[in-house]
């Protein structure tokens, strides 16, 4: 089905987020919930607090969840795996353990109980086994900008699936923009994603998915294909759709039905983006995803390194942990051996203290 829904939503207070929601789930054939088991994946990147608009307000995830069970789901499981899992993780600071307590929904730890996949194209990957027990998933995500990916849509957040530092080997496997978007979207289709929904209202510009500032958007927007939410989302930002790597390579940049509000009347014209790096002509974005892997770590050297701000740094070393390619090391600073950097921006999206920067912002 080509149909998104994209509501106004003016703020997180309950009422309007019921009602927004409601709009979007009825214009866009929201699936029989009806004794169905049903996972919600909200991005919860880091467990920061809603206000810092980088994760899936709590508000909208629990108008989500009330509304599966509303619809009859027999069970929900909330869950998700930042790259720096820690055992004790269970979304609290993000507001989504509380929405679960409230709701009578499962927080599930994606770290327990886990078995390996076999995605299209022979890769494995380890994934968490309630994927098994659900009828389908609803990605929650955010309206976010992102260093690598240009935005951070609900096909994308289905990577944190991957519990925590499964993560990272991926960016070296696939260090191109092309190799890991055509990754994410294998991934995706393991992840039984069934509705997309996006948090829209305050959606965050320039550096994200962490380090941006926050944008106020003000709407909902929903479907039954995650790669038409997304689209809606890369137009409503001021990018043609087949700029967005996952959707270029998903073969699925196309125009999507509008329900309620089009997203074309809606695009924010100073809307800070990513600077897109243009594939240079068919061969670039067509037969560069299928070359070695040394041919895609030559290309990452097009992309700017990382600059670390020592003033800024609080000594957490979050980056040394999180880093695929060991290119840091701390010696009573962060140093970067940009020879090794694969420029996945990893680090950045974990700084809590906004040390790091790309490029010019
Ligand atoms: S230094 Fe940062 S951008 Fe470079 S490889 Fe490590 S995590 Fe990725
Ligand atoms: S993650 Fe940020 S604050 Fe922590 S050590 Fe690295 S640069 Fe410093």
């Amino acid at each position: 089905m080509n149909r998104v829904a994209i509501a106004r939503c003016e703020n997180y207070e309950e009422e309007s987020v019921a009602s927004a929601l409601t709009e979007v789930l009825d214009a866009s054939a929201f699936p029989d919930c009806r004794g169905k088991t049903i996972l919600v994946k909200p991005n919860i990147l880091s467990d920061s607090r809603p206000e810092a608009g980088i994760t899936t307000h709590p508000a909208v995830v629990e108008a989500l969840i009330r509304e599966c069970f509303r619809r009859g789901a027999a069970k929900v499981y909330a869950g998700d795996s930042p790259g720096l899992h820690t055992p004790s993780f269970r979304g609290r600071h993000c507001g989504i353990a509380g929405v679960c307590e409230k709701t009578g929904a499962i927080w599930v730890d994606f770290t327990q109980n886990t078995r390996t996949f076999q995605l299209e194209g022979g890769v494995k990957v380890q994934l968490p086994a309630v994927l098994d027990e659900v009828d389908f998933t609803i990605s929650a995500a955010k309206f976010k900008t992102h260093q690598l990916m240009y935005t951070t849509g609900t096909v994308k957040n289905m990577f944190g699936l991957m519990p925590g530092l499964t993560k990272s080997p991926t960016h070296l496997r696939y260090p191109s923009r092309s190799a890991f978007a055509s990754f994410i979207n294998r991934l995706f289709k393991a992840a039984k994603v069934k509705y997309a929904l996006m948090d829209a209202v305050i959606g965050m510009e320039g550096p994200g998915p962490a380090n941006g500032t926050l944008r106020y958007v003000g709407y909902l927007i929903g479907g039954q294909n995650a790669y038409l939410a997304d689209t809606a989302e890369a137009v409503i930002m001021g990018y043609e759709p087949e700029d967005i790597p996952i959707l270029q390579s998903s073969g699925m940049a196309l125009k999507p039905h509008y329900s309620l509000l089009d997203a074309e009347d809606l695009v924010i014209k100073d809307f800070r983006k990513i600077e897109i790096e243009k594939p240079k002509g068919l061969f670039s974005s067509l037969v560069l995803p299928f070359l070695t892997r040394s041919h895609d770590r030559k290309e990452t050297k097009k992309r700017p390194a990382p600059q670390f701000e020592e003033d800024r740094c609080i000594h957490c070393l979050r980056c040394v942990q999180i880093c695929p390619a060991k290119a840091l090391v701390h010696d009573n600073v962060i140093r970067i051996d940009t020879d090794v950097c694969i420029r996945c921006y990893c680090c950045a999206e974990m700084c809590p203290a906004d040390a790091i920067r790309v490029g010019e912002h």
